[in-house]
């Protein structure tokens, strides 16, 4: 089995597939750009969490801000809000686990293409190089194919950073925090700050729009945080973390021509709000027990009803967010967003939103699928 790309799937699904009772050993290939830029993963769950010998950091509070700048903090233990590093994932991979797994092989190049040559899969290097397969599993997500799509993105912004001044409380994670004032109609943009200690946190910038801006702006919304938000106590920048990634309900492909996707090229990424590791684990675990991959349909359309809202009604989004947190449970909203609710459960959620507005955008869904 070839894996094309080493990032959050496919090592996940690297993990899941050496981790499952085999009668031959195993021969994985995996294939890597090495272009790995840094990421923070956080994920929700209860008891043992997944990597738990990873998890840099937990959370038993969780707070929203709304735009007026009103905080809704909740205790949701047993839910832990988790935090890994990217850093700390690749490092426990490539030093320990996969030297010590001897049917695991690395290569570091640039897969161009795949080809299907009768029962195998020829895996195309931009070096040259060719690689032989029985079964291929591509986390290969073509951005720029997407930009041009005219879809959503979620653009981040982040720094690590450290302050002589306590000025953190490391018991909180804040998720959203949308109090910097909305300038523009085109995108919404909220903050969430993760603490480490009282004096050194990740404080990022998200941004959902359409269109890419250039990385000054995103420094300048940060900044406009920090100093009308957070006091603008000086600091220390310890390292920057950003990126994009696609918000859509487009139905990707879970498989093209006998290629399996994974990651972000499968859509495992929650089209409403961005979190995918955990799914991705979820979908690793499918893939090698042979179970189905597909998400139950409701919460496509909740999805779908949301991306409507952030792309067309973009002012009304931080309402949206402040009544569900305002009226909602923070442990439910975590079930609902992790697809575990019941369909009771979501029904009673709905009917604490703005109806109107969801029923227009029903009603816009509706109209634009005929
Ligand atoms: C800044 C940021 C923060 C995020 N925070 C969270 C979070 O807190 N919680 C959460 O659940 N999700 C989060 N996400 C979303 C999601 O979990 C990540 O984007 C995740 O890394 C996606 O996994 P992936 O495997 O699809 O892609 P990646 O992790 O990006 O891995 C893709 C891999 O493929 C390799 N590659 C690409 N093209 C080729 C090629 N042609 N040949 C060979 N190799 C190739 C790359 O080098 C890379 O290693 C975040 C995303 C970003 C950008």
């Amino acid at each position: 089995m070839a894996i094309i790309g080493a990032g959050a799937a496919g090592l996940q699904l690297l993990y899941e597939l050496t981790q499952a009772p085999a009668v031959d050993p195993l021969k994985i290939l995996v294939i890597d750009s090495g272009d790995r830029s840094e990421k923070t993963w956080c994920f929700w769950q209860k008891n043992q969490p997944i990597y738990s010998h990873l998890i840099e950091k937990k959370w038993n509070h969780l707070a929203f801000v709304g735009a007026d700048g009103t905080e809704i903090k909740s205790c949701v233990e047993p839910i832990h809000y988790h935090y890994i590093s990217s850093e700390k994932f690749y490092s426990y991979f490539f030093s320990e686990y996969i030297p010590k797994n001897p049917g695991i092989t690395v290569v570091v190049g640039l897969a161009k293409e795949v080809v299907r040559e009768d029962e195998n899969f020829s895996i195309l290097l931009a070096s040259g190089e060719a690689y032989l397969t029985k079964k291929v599993a591509d986390s290969r997500f073509n951005q720029e194919d997407w930009q041009n799509s005219g879809g959503l993105y979620q653009h981040f912004y982040g720094k690590f950073i450290r302050t002589d001044t306590p000025m953190f409380d490391e018991n909180k994670a804040t998720l959203m925090d949308f109090s910097l004032m909305q300038k523009h109609e085109h995108f919404t943009c909220f903050h969430y700050i993760l603490p480490f200690s009282k004096t050194h946190a990740l404080v990022e910038t998200t941004v959902f729009s359409t269109k890419k801006y250039e990385l000054t702006y995103y420094q300048e919304l940060w900044e406009e945080y920090w100093k009308t938000k957070l006091g603008a106590i000086p600091y220390t920048l310890e390292k920057e973390e950003m990126g994009s990634i696609p918000m859509s309900d487009y139905v990707f492909q879970l498989e093209s021509d006998g290629i399996l996707k994974i990651g972000t090229a499968a859509g495992q990424i929650k089209a409403s709000t961005g979190y995918a590791f955990v799914r991705m684990h979820q979908d690793a675990k499918n893939i090698v027990s042979n179970s189905i991959r597909k998400r139950p349909g409701r919460f496509r359309f909740y999805d779908r009803l949301l991306l409507s809202i952030i792309k067309t009604d973009t002012k009304q989004f931080p309402e949206v967010m402040k009544r569900l947190f305002h009226s909602v449970p923070m442990p439910q909203i975590l079930m609902f967003l992790d697809e575990k609710s019941t369909l009771i459960q979501e029904i009673q959620i709905f009917y604490r939103l703005p109806i109107p507005l969801f029923l227009t955008h029903l009603w816009k869904s509706f109209t634009r699928s005929k």
